[in-house]
């Protein structure tokens, strides 16, 4: 009662809110702005690069229990920038998930450590995002494998998105952005085109108001949560791809959740469409075509099947032959050691927050 499946990819993450579950919260919230404020803004600097590390070990086992072997994770820590992205591949290593990683830069903070005015457009670069833009290129300078992150274009100025999109070129590589999640961000594409390619990684695109070049991203779970609207992505002509947007990395529940989504808005779609957007993850990450999962159901392999069957379990997973996974256990590191020490920075966090 088997299914070998390939490793699946999730396509945009954030570890860093591995440890987000249960902190204190920050007071209600009427729109996704104000979600942004009281919750992440509010969480992104608050890490440190321990907390950044156990955020990603976590968040890495949780992965390859749910037969993910890749992930592509967009990062933010205005108070620990510089060596953030080392901390995540080291969290990640531990266990032994294949990453792609970038830092996300932003002006939102002006060199004071004030947050911008909402509705207002950053004039120019400022320190944080350019020791951001110096974060992504020393990491990539050393060979390993990512992306330049951009948070979205209603924090940055044109001189950030601009030294992005260049940073980005000089490293053979794209950008990773939030585009148009929300109304507040509903202009990017018109600032964004000139600069994009198809290289670049489009988290969300909700209220893309112009088709742009690149490889969108949709996050089903994380639009409904945040109340910002369906992304329709059956209707754009980009390459689609399945991320969680730092909801845990299960990419079989996301497609299941995205299926159920798709057909609330159009009843003649059918498990296949969605199930296509999961195995483009491959176009970006190819290797974990070449990893091994094995579920728990004879019909894992099936669109038709997994879009209605609950409660896929991934118990042996293999990444570039390595077994990672066995029994629904990693096999490199003590799931509990690791759930341990997560809860203890966990507690560090909302001290901090
Ligand atoms: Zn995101």
């Amino acid at each position: 009662m088997t299914t070998q499946t390939h490793g699946l990819v999730c396509a945009h993450h954030h570890l860093y809110s591995s440890l987000a579950r249960g902190m204190p919260a920050g007071g209600a919230a009427a729109d996704f702005l104000a979600i942004l404020k009281t919750i992440w803004w509010r969480l992104d600097i608050a890490l440190d690069l321990d907390i950044i590390y156990w955020s990603a070990a976590l968040g890495a086992a949780e992965a390859v229990m749910s037969g993910t072997t890749a992930i592509i994770d967009h990062h933010e820590s205005p108070t620990a920038i510089e060596g953030s992205l080392d901390a995540i591949a080291d969290g990640c290593a531990l266990v032994g998930v294949r990453t792609n990683l970038c830092y996300g830069v932003t002006d939102r903070w002006s060199d004071d450590q004030s947050l911008m005015p909402v509705g207002t457009t950053p004039r120019s670069m400022t320190d944080g995002a350019r020791r951001g833009l110096q974060e992504c290129d020393r990491y990539l300078s050393t060979g390993a494998t990512g992306m330049v992150g951009v948070h979205a274009a209603f924090t940055c100025s044109d001189e950030t998105l601009e030294a992005a999109a260049d940073l980005a070129l000089r490293h053979n590589t794209g950008v990773h952005i939030h585009v148009a999640e929300g109304d507040a961000d509903a202009n990017a594409s018109m600032r964004l085109q000139s600069l994009a390619s198809e290289s670049w990684l489009l988290a969300h695109c909700v209220y893309l108001e112009q088709d742009m070049p690149g490889t969108i991203v949709h996050n089903a779970r994380s639009n409904m949560n945040n109340a910002v609207g369906y992304a329709k992505p059956s209707t754009k002509t980009n390459t689609v791809l399945l991320g969680t947007d730092g909801i845990g990395a299960d990419m079989v529940e996301e497609a299941r959740l995205a299926y159920a989504r798709l057909r609330e808005f159009d009843v003649t779609q059918n498990p296949d469409t969605v199930w296509s957007w999961l195995q483009n993850g491959h176009e970006l990450f190819p290797d974990a075509k070449n990893d091994r999962v094995t579920f728990n159901y004879d019909f894992a392999d099936s669109p038709w099947h997994a879009a209605f069957t609950t409660n896929l379990q991934a118990f042996d997973v293999e990444i570039d032959g390595q077994k990672v996974l066995a029994n629904c256990q990693p096999t490199r590191v003590d799931l509990d050691e690791v759930r341990a020490k997560s809860a203890e920075q966990a507690l560090r966090l909302y001290e901090r927050l």
